[in-house]
């Protein structure tokens, strides 16, 4: 009777709390929990199948989910022996990723922004009790996408409420959601938060693309019959798709490499070849960038070492604040940032650059201001020009913005290039700050 009571407690002990009776990660700290939303058995895959790989190498949770069982996506096979197929293919991916995965058996391109899949999707967030949840943009080409971008965003505020799908446990607190990268620009481009590099995890995600034969491999697949130039040979067909994710993600790096460099630091930065990215999304949670940054594992400080800037590949320099050099009494290197913060109207930080194409460069700007800070006038100086103009609100210290604020001429050598403010201002306390400068970017015009 006693060996029954004990037993009975045991049971019931490990059945009460399923998901928090496990293990530590690599570091013996509680595992992250993420789920990530695709519209078909690929999606996330494709998106954030590097970061996962990631993840869960130093044991944290993900989970991989497909809203619809894609099984129209093909030119030869289709309905219930196409979406059999699929699904063993992501759970071949999750295998080599090391996640789980789960398919909805919801008809592909059938995927509709209901209250009910609305539940469906909070039911999953709450079960999986997620810190992180990722998925597609409310902007992207095919309504699956979409949907899901509009079912996520709807979930988002109610995971957290008891009431709501009562059946499931509420999350904690609200977890921190993030779009993947997408090309589409209207109504807006997007603006990635974080890339990361996946150079180390590269051949996983390469594993699970050359698993999944129905997106990335049939002759009739989706892929080899709406590309250009797919080879007809089995082998060639394979490699050529495989290939076409493998630029995709190193298109990834190179669009965004000074986010890159910003966050790993100007050494390993330059060198990530393949790259993953993620938008924060307005709703849910909104971490500092520091914390952020630990939730992608990105513990990378980086240190303030000025350091002359050579062009990258495509001739566009970066000068990142990691390699400027601050002058003036306060002006403040922010590691966790990878930026620096004025407090001063004599602050100013110059850049030495090396120019070997000279001609017009059109400047981006990367800064954070708050509302209440923001309007102030700045100074971009090079030898003989001077680009002006006003700091503009980016909504919080937390979120930056990049955003062309004109262009200068750029002859041969090497050449300072100073930013500063362009009138005095006054800080009292904590207030009165210029911006948050993350960096500056050159882009040659032609
Ligand atoms: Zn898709």
């Amino acid at each position: 009777m006693k060996i029954l009571f004990i037993l009975t407690v045991f049971v019931l002990a490990v059945s009460f709390n399923p998901l928090f009776a496990q293990d530590k990660t690599a570091n013996n700290e509680t595992p992250l929990r993420i789920i990530a939303f695709g519209a078909h058995p690929d999606d996330a895959e494709l998106k954030a199948g590097g970061m996962a790989a990631i993840w869960a190498a130093q044991g944290h949770k993900v989970k991989f989910v497909a809203m619809t069982n894609g099984d129209i996506g093909h030119f030869e096979s289709s309905g219930g022996a196409l979406a059999n197929r699929r699904l063993e293919e992501v759970r071949e991916c999750a295998r080599i990723f090391g996640i789980e995965t789960e398919v909805l058996d919801i008809h592909d391109g059938e995927l509709e922004p209901t209250l009910e899949n609305r539940k469906k999707v909070a039911r999953l967030i709450r079960d999986w009790q997620a810190d992180i949840v990722l998925f597609h943009r409310p902007y992207d080409y095919h309504p699956d996408h979409r949907y899901v971008g509009v079912l996520v965003q709807d979930a988002s505020v109610i995971v957290a409420a008891p009431f709501f799908t009562p059946n499931t446990t509420p999350t904690k607190r609200n977890p921190v959601f993030l779009y993947y990268s997408d090309n589409f620009l209207k109504p807006y481009a997007f603006e990635p938060t974080l890339v990361v590099g996946i150079d180390e995890v590269a051949d996983k995600k390469w594993g699970c693309i050359t698993a999944m034969p129905s997106q990335f491999g049939d002759l009739h697949s989706w892929q080899a019959s709406t590309l250009p130039d797919v080879p007809k040979d089995d082998l060639g067909r394979k490699g050529y798709l495989l290939n076409i994710v493998k630029q995709r993600n190193e298109s990834i790096a190179v669009k965004y490499r000074n986010r890159l460099i910003e966050l790993y630091g100007n050494e390993k930065g330059s060198r990530i070849q393949y790259a993953e990215a993620f938008e924060i999304c307005q709703y849910g949670r909104q971490p500092t960038m520091g914390e952020l940054k630990k939730l992608f594992l990105l513990n990378v400080q980086t240190k303030n070492k000025p350091e002359k800037v050579i062009p990258w590949q495509d001739g566009s320099l970066l000068l990142s604040a990691e390699l400027g050099k601050g002058i003036g009494p306060k002006i403040a290197y922010m590691p966790e940032e990878s930026a620096f913060g004025w407090f001063t109207a004599a602050d100013k930080v110059e850049w030495e650059v090396q120019v070997t194409d000279p001609g017009t460069y059109a400047i981006y700007l990367d800064w954070s201001v708050s509302d209440d800070e923001a309007g102030k006038p700045f100074i971009l100086e090079t030898k003989g020009q001077q680009l002006r103009g006003i700091v503009g609100p980016t909504g919080s210290w937390q979120s930056y913005k990049t955003i062309k604020i004109g262009n200068i001429i750029l002859k041969a050598g090497t050449q300072k290039l100073v930013f500063k403010p362009a009138s005095k201002f006054k800080t009292i306390g904590d207030k009165g700050a210029l911006l948050d400068l993350r960096g500056i970017k050159l882009v040659p015009v032609n």
